[in-house]
């Protein structure tokens, strides 16, 4: 059994500075555990749904942008049970781990220095983390360092897109997943440059055609317009089952795909 619990389900400027709903990227359980983008508030929702800190082995980190890394260092002091322990991997994009023009370092190197295996990823890589092994994707944003996550799960693979627009070979990265984890910024009709729209998602899904969509990363406008109905008006396109992520949404993965309502803040 592989389960996946979304810290946090928005995404973009001002969805985030609102905390119009969470930022705190995503948990994953399986041989090993991991956090998928640890946006603002991930350590407070880790508390919240009852997320014991110190078991995240690996922190995978896309690009460099706020909502997907603040709380970066404080995972790290969680999988090394307060700096304390030398363990843990993480992946992250270049500007994440050493910095790009216009982008510091967003790990502290006292931190980098408490991970046991530190990997600066580039697009298109494998990498075996305990066993698990983890291929990074393309990306086309502002970071142009960034990459995805393909996670080769022991229930099936489950891909993470990350912010991206598309071109003909960003899909084809996708390919074999199970789970697709897609970043959808922007409601119906509305294209923003190097983030997904719901017709990229149509694009995507007719092509890769895995067992289940999950839409997450929702923006102001999308939260506005309604996440259900665009996860409908994508099924009903691309003829994949679509589902609307929310806070605190568990999905469970074994055999079956099983959908939990999420689990409130208390
Ligand atoms: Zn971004």
């Amino acid at each position: 059994m592989t389960q996946i619990t979304f810290l946090g389900t928005c995404g973009g400027r001002f969805a985030t500075i609102y905390q119009t709903r969470s930022t705190g990227g995503i948990y994953i359980r399986d041989s090993i555990n991991m956090v998928i983008d640890p946006g603002p508030g991930a350590i407070l929702r880790i508390k919240e749904y009852e997320i014991e800190p110190t078991t995240i082995d690996l922190l995978l980190i896309s690009h460099c942008h706020p909502d997907h890394y603040t709380d970066a260092d404080v995972m790290v002091e969680a999988i090394t049970r307060g700096g304390i322990q030398k363990r843990g991997a993480i992946i992250a994009s270049e500007s994440v781990i050493n910095g790009i023009e216009g982008f510091d370092p967003k790990v502290s190197k006292y931190h980098l220095s408490r991970i046991e295996k530190v990997i600066t990823a580039k697009a298109g890589e494998n990498h075996l983390i305990e066993g698990v092994n983890i291929t990074t994707t393309p990306t086309i944003h502002t970071d142009p360092s960034g990459v995805g996550f393909k996670i080769q799960t022991k229930s099936g693979v489950v891909t993470y897109t990350s912010d991206t627009s598309i071109d003909d070979d960003v899909p084809d990265s996708y390919m074999g997943s199970r789970i697709l984890i897609l970043a959808l910024t922007t409601p119906i009709g509305i294209k923003l440059n190097h983030h997904l729209s719901p017709e990229d998602a149509v694009t995507i899904l007719k092509k890769v055609q895995p067992e289940k969509a999950l839409l997450t990363h929702f923006g102001l406008r999308a939260i506005n317009s309604g996440p259900e109905s665009i996860a409908e008006w994508i099924q009903q396109r691309s003829g994949i089952e679509t589902i609307a992520a929310e806070d605190g949404m568990i999905i469970e993965i074994g055999e079956d795909i099983e959908i939990k309502k999420s689990l409130k803040p208390p």
